[in-house]
């Protein structure tokens, strides 16, 4: 099936949107265009719903952006956000199941830690990839790169 990553993301940020400003954050698609992949439509909202609940949960200013862009041959989706962010040495292990950088926040904060390893299993399902930037104190981006479907 092919699936309008657009309109998903679109979607994901309506049923979020209560959530970020409750928080007083922005949730915005920044730009979206000619983003058709070949994949199941319920996993590809739950990839971005598990990534932009994230970055969201682990931001207390600012906000979170999305932008879906052609970059042949993928569809390159980056989230960002201006949030706690992280240091380089969780970067290997961040995609592990309940795998939770600070066990102590992460309790009161309240989830699993198994998110991030659903995200990377349906990365990985539809063969793209997926890359991680932190910065403590600053903020995250994650780079998802599915193969496009024209
Ligand atoms: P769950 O998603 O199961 O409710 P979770 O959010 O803790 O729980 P993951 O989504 O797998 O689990 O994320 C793993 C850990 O990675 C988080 O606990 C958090 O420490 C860190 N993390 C994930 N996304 C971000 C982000 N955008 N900014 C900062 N830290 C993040
Ligand atoms: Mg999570």
């Amino acid at each position: 099936v092919t699936v309008d990553l657009c309109t998903v993301a679109e979607e994901v940020i309506t049923m979020l949107e209560m959530k970020a400003s409750e928080k007083g954050l922005y949730l915005k698609l920044e730009m979206c265009n000619e983003a058709f992949v070949s994949a199941n439509r319920d996993r590809i909202k739950q990839m971005v719903i598990n990534l932009v609940d994230n970055a969201i949960k682990y931001t207390e200013s600012g906000g979170v952006l999305l932008s879906i862009t052609k970059d042949a041959p993928f569809i390159k989706m980056v989230v960002s956000d201006t949030g706690i962010g992280f240091d380089d040495t969780h970067k290997e292990r961040l995609f592990e199941r309940f795998y939770r950088v600070d066990k102590g926040r992460s309790r009161v904060q309240g989830g699993t830690g198994l998110g991030l390893s659903i995200v990377k299993h349906i990365v990985l399902l539809y063969k793209g990839k997926i890359l991680v930037n932190s910065t403590p104190g600053k903020g995250t981006e994650f780079e998802i790169y599915l193969p496009g479907n024209e």
